[in-house]
């Protein structure tokens, strides 16, 4: 399976208006981080994760206009709000795409976006906007995509609770502050887990880069990622002080498991 991190940023984007390049040392491209999204995918089967606001242009520089089925993990707008552009994907697939959340994440997109599950206007005859087939799913459930397993953990994100995805080998949490112990159980034997970590400092609804590094040596992934970083982190100085298993990020970082 094939891994791209369309998005390594945190909601802000790096460099953020009104902050800039904080410790992002703006002459490496690797520190230019749009807001977060990845794709998974086989030789049949792709799955997006998250709809970033930056989507439009992740999905043109990864040359995609096709998608099987979208995860969502919860409803914030550095997650969801690229929704928009899924409509040039049913046209290009002619098709309604299958999307994955829980109830919670669904009221969230019902209550902003619910012209994506509207039927389309009887009299018109092609995709004028997003359609979303709905599925819900729930957290320990695991079902199929294609050739893959899913399977669907509880992440706390502080506030309120987000959805990580176990896709075969590999793992993707983001979002996530704490994590139960049923996850942790789900994440056993996981080869390459790809983790949300802020920055260093401890944040109430984030985990930061040491708080993961622990997490890490208790599941003991083949490789850990850092994502959605945030602009005061900075790839070089940052990549040399982390464990061999580690590695940050980046946007188009391209990871085979
Ligand atoms: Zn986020």
């Amino acid at each position: 399976m094939k891994i791209t991190v369309l998005g390594s940023g945190h909601s802000g984007g790096t460099p953020m208006i009104g902050e800039g390049w904080g410790n992002a040392d703006p002459k490496n491209p690797k520190n230019y981080r749009t807001r977060p999204s990845i794709l998974v995918e086989n030789a049949k089967t792709r799955i997006l994760i998250d709809t970033s606001p930056d989507l439009r242009f992740q999905l043109l520089s990864a040359n995609i206009d096709r998608i099987d089925a979208v995860f969502y993990t919860h409803g914030h707008a550095d997650h969801l709000n690229g929704i928009d552009d899924l409509r040039a994907i049913n046209r290009v697939m002619n098709d309604w795409i299958p999307a994955y959340t829980n109830p919670q994440t669904w009221a969230d997109i019902v209550k902003r976006f619910n012209y994506v599950l509207e039927p389309l206007k009887s009299e018109t005859n092609f995709f004028y906007k997003p359609c979303l087939k709905r599925y819900d799913i729930n957290v320990g459930q695991q079902f199929k995509i294609g050739a893959f397993n899913i399977g669907v953990m509880d992440q706390d994100h502080g506030f309120m609770r987000t959805l990580g995805y176990r896709i075969d080998n590999f793992a993707y949490s983001t979002d996530v502050v704490d994590l139960p112990e049923e996850s942790f159980e789900m994440l056993n034997g996981v080869n390459t887990w790809m983790v949300g970590a802020l920055w260093e400092d401890p944040h109430t609804t984030h985990a930061h880069v040491s708080k993961v590094i622990d997490w890490a040596e208790r599941v003991e992934p083949q490789r850990l990622i850092l994502t959605h970083l945030s602009h005061r982190i900075d790839y070089e100085s940052l990549s040399k002080r982390l464990p061999e298993f580690a590695e940050l990020a980046y946007d188009g970082m391209i990871i085979n498991v």
